[in-house]
């Protein structure tokens, strides 16, 4: 393989299980004891508000107690020592987490396509804010006073944030990495095809083989907090 110049790496829940934040699917279907059609949709929350904040107050309490781990902090450095800069080259980070622990590493470039938890949304006036308390009591909007926030959390059935600078970084990327996610989750789990469309190498690093797990050209297996900083150590020596 030549050396890749754009790098543009996909995460996942996987990426932070070993920080203490459990994955999506790992439960017997359940998240946290609750169904995703019950908590992470919009019909969830029109149907029964309360539960959904309330469940989404206590994962927001939760991440504030988590570090970031090896896997957070090796994607971090890659990006920091990648000699390759922008316009000429560039690592992308792509989450599909809504904890904070790839930004508290220190990633710069880095899209939350699902939004985050430490972020709140006003459907009134349709502004954002930094946000890490609760919001079951209906807060104020700093912007307009409305009672009117929500998670600023993409739910199924909703339209990830930032897809056009997604793409535009997969159109030029010549190597796409993804790590630690089930590839059940559209449109991310889409993103390998659309890397062998466009002739990039792909690697996927995993505890174990995921859904799209045959589209990647490499399958390295074991736990995030070892393979991701494996990866990034001979990455780096090629340069
Ligand atoms: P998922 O739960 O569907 O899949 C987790 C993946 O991580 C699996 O493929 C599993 O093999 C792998 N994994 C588990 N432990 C690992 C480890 N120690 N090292 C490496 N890999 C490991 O997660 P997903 O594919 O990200 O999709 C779930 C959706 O749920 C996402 O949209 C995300 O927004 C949301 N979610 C986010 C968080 C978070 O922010 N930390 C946590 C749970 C769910």
């Amino acid at each position: 393989m030549s050396l890749p110049q754009n790098i543009v790496i996909l995460t996942g829940a996987g990426v932070s299980a070993e920080s203490g934040i459990d994955t999506f699917r790992g439960g017997g279907g359940l998240w946290e004891q609750h169904r995703v059609e019950d908590v992470a949709t919009p019909e969830a929350f029109a149907r029964d508000p309360d539960l959904v904040l309330r469940f989404y107050d206590m994962r927001r309490a939760a991440i504030q107690e988590k570090a970031p781990n090896a896997a957070h902090r090796a994607l971090a450095r890659l990006e920091r020592e990648w000699p390759i800069k922008v316009p000429d080259g560039s690592v992308t980070l792509v989450t599909q987490n809504v904890d904070d622990l790839h930004l508290r590493a220190g990633s710069e470039r880095l899209i939350a396509m699902h939004g985050q938890h430490l972020s709140a949304w006003c459907t009134a006036c349709d502004t954002r804010h930094a946000w890490t308390g609760p919001l079951i009591d209906r807060p104020p909007c700093p912007a307009c006073a409305a009672p009117a926030l929500r998670p600023d959390i993409v739910w199924f059935g909703e339209v990830p944030y930032r897809m056009d600078e997604i793409h535009a970084a997969m159109a030029q990327a010549d190597l796409f990495v993804s790590i630690g996610t089930s590839g059940a989750v559209y449109p991310a789990a889409g993103f390998v095809r659309l890397a062998r469309e466009i002739g990039a190498e792909t690697l996927e690093l995993n505890l174990e083989r995921s859904q799209g797990s045959a589209w990647f050209h490499e399958t390295r297996l074991g736990p995030a907090t070892q393979i991701v900083p494996d990866w990034v150590d001979e990455l780096l020596k090629t340069r």
